[in-house]
């Protein structure tokens, strides 16, 4: 059974406006990547918003293991569905504190795998205990904090992440951390990526092609190539 069902999803923001998502059905496996793409407007962030309870369907419905979304609990949603967002919020604290409060029962090898995965570890190691509190509020660039994002999650490994690629250019130490991490987390859960890049589109497993609120096309990269 499928971990996400969207179900003749409509979403519509306000009553006078074109829905943001228009009858759109899709099944999400529990393992593997699933990139959406499209136009700006298409509805990838909607489709996340959805997942994540930020919005409710105007028609439609949501199924997290079968079950009818009103059914789950908001926490128990969030506790199953991670999210790295374009510009992920910090807590106050050092960058351990970072990565490591969703994930407080985290071994002390498998924080230092994660920082290693993002490229973080140096930045940690070579901080003496009193410094690395400064770091994470004030010096880190975007790049750095879509890391730490993305550690977090690596820690914390959702059944289920959501990952909204920054559009804007990013260092390559920062892309190839997404690249591992995405690959690593779609082995044992489900990954779906609103992807603006194109090695992470060639990497996955699916593609949903949204254009205007509706599925435009999907299937994997070269059946796409294939279709039109
Ligand atoms: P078929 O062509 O045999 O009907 P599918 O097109 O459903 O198979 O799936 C082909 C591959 O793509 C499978 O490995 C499947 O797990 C994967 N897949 C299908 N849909 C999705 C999705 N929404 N997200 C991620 N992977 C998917
Ligand atoms: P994408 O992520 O593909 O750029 P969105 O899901 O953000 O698309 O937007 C889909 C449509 O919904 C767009 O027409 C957008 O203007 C509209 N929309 C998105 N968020 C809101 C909102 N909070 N209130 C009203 N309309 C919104």
């Amino acid at each position: 059974r499928p971990v996400l069902e969207f179900d003749s999803l409509t979403v519509r923001y306000t009553p006078d406006q074109h829905p943001a998502l228009r009858s759109v059905s899709m099944r999400v496996p529990r393992r593997g990547h699933l990139a959406l793409v499209g136009p700006s407007g298409a509805g990838k962030t909607t489709v996340l918003s959805t997942l994540l309870r930020f919005v409710n369907p105007t028609a439609g419905r949501v199924l997290l293991d079968g079950i009818p979304y009103e059914q789950w609990t908001i926490p128990a949603v969030r506790s199953r569905i991670g999210y790295v967002e374009q510009d992920a919020p910090l807590v106050p604290g050092t960058v351990r504190d970072n990565i490591t409060y969703t994930a407080a029962e985290a071994s002390e090898s498998d924080i230092w795998q994660a920082l290693d995965t993002v490229a973080l570890s140096d930045k940690v190691r070579s901080l003496p205990e009193g410094l690395d509190h400064e770091i994470a509020a004030t010096t880190l660039s975007g790049g750095e904090r879509q890391r730490i994002a993305v550690a977090r999650a690596l820690l914390a490994r959702p059944e289920v992440l959501l990952l909204d690629e920054a559009t804007a250019q990013l260092d390559a130490r920062t892309e190839s951390a997404i690249t591992t991490a995405i690959r690593q987390l779609s082995e044992h859960g489900a990954v779906i990526t609103i992807a603006h890049r194109l090695s992470t589109i060639i990497d996955a497993d699916h593609i949903i092609v949204l254009d205007n609120g509706t599925i435009r096309a999907q299937g994997t990269h070269t059946e796409l190539l294939n279709q039109d």
